[in-house]
């Protein structure tokens, strides 16, 4: 990871623990990730939305460096759609970090590049970040196209952009087949494709933008791969799924400098 670039240690919840156990859930990392490390790395986590208010106000109140953040946003402002939540709405909470296409979204509610491309808009413009998750299907990748497709992702997805926004966003490559399975990417594969991910950013926004986006990879992240994974040059944080359910397992994460390969 560049020295520039401050890493981004990402938990994502899904739908996981209630509000009771997401105040819990902080407390106990409140307890386990140190000064230390909030000054080598950022941190943040993403309950569902029935929690953030709770965890807002831990967060709050006994003064945690932890970022709030969502994991989805509609792209209107406000209106008739039963159900969802705004950029605005989430903002007014103090989250600072929103992830979008996440591959789940993608799979299983039908979201396309296009659906992306104006929640990444709308999270830019309630003056969040938005983390813009990328990664291709094991058959994307067995027939030798995963780089295309991520390059079809990132077109899409980040369409219209200013590189300015671009360089301040977070993309996460997530390989599907590694999410939830115990499958990682090999460091070297992790590394060869955020480095791609890089090239592109350079390709569409140019060289600042490219120098200055995070690029996080998920997928399987625990403690024990994480610090092969984060010395890698091109990989700038880790969004973690299964393993940032638990307190001590995540902030084992979070200290992967401690055991730097
Ligand atoms: C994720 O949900 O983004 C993820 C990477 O999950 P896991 O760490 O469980 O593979």
């Amino acid at each position: 990871m560049s020295a520039n670039r401050r890493p981004l240690i990402s938990g994502n919840w899904k739908m996981n623990h209630n509000h009771l156990e997401a105040i819990q859930t902080v407390q106990k990392l409140a307890y386990a990730i140190e000064k230390d490390d909030y000054e080598a790395v950022d941190v943040s986590v993403h309950p569902p939305f029935t929690d953030l208010r709770s965890v807002q106000t831990v967060l709050q109140a006994d003064q945690i460096p932890i970022s709030l953040g969502a994991q989805n946003a509609h792209e209107a402002e406000r209106g008739a759609f039963t159900g969802e939540v705004s950029a605005p709405m989430l903002a007014k909470l103090n989250v600072a970090y929103v992830i979008v296409g996440h591959s789940e979204r993608r799979e299983l509610f039908g979201e396309s590049d296009a659906d992306v491309n104006v929640k990444a808009r709308a999270v830019l413009a309630a003056g969040m970040t938005p983390i813009v998750c990328v990664g291709e299907t094991l058959d994307g990748r067995s027939t030798g196209h995963a780089e295309a497709r991520i390059t079809e992702q990132l077109t899409g997805s980040l369409a219209g952009l200013k590189a300015d926004a671009v360089g301040d966003l977070v993309i996460a490559y997530e390989p599907i087949w590694a999410i939830g399975t115990g499958e990682t990417a090999t460091p070297v594969d992790a590394q060869q494709m955020c480095a791609h991910v890089r090239a592109r950013i350079d390709a569409m926004f140019g060289a600042a933008a490219a120098a200055s986006v995070r690029i996080q990879y998920g997928g399987s992240v625990k403690p024990g791969n994480a610090p092969e994974l984060m010395a890698q040059p091109d990989i700038d944080g880790a969004l973690v799924g299964g393993a940032s359910l638990d307190a001590n397992e995540f902030a084992r994460i979070v200290k992967y400098r401690l055991y730097q390969v």
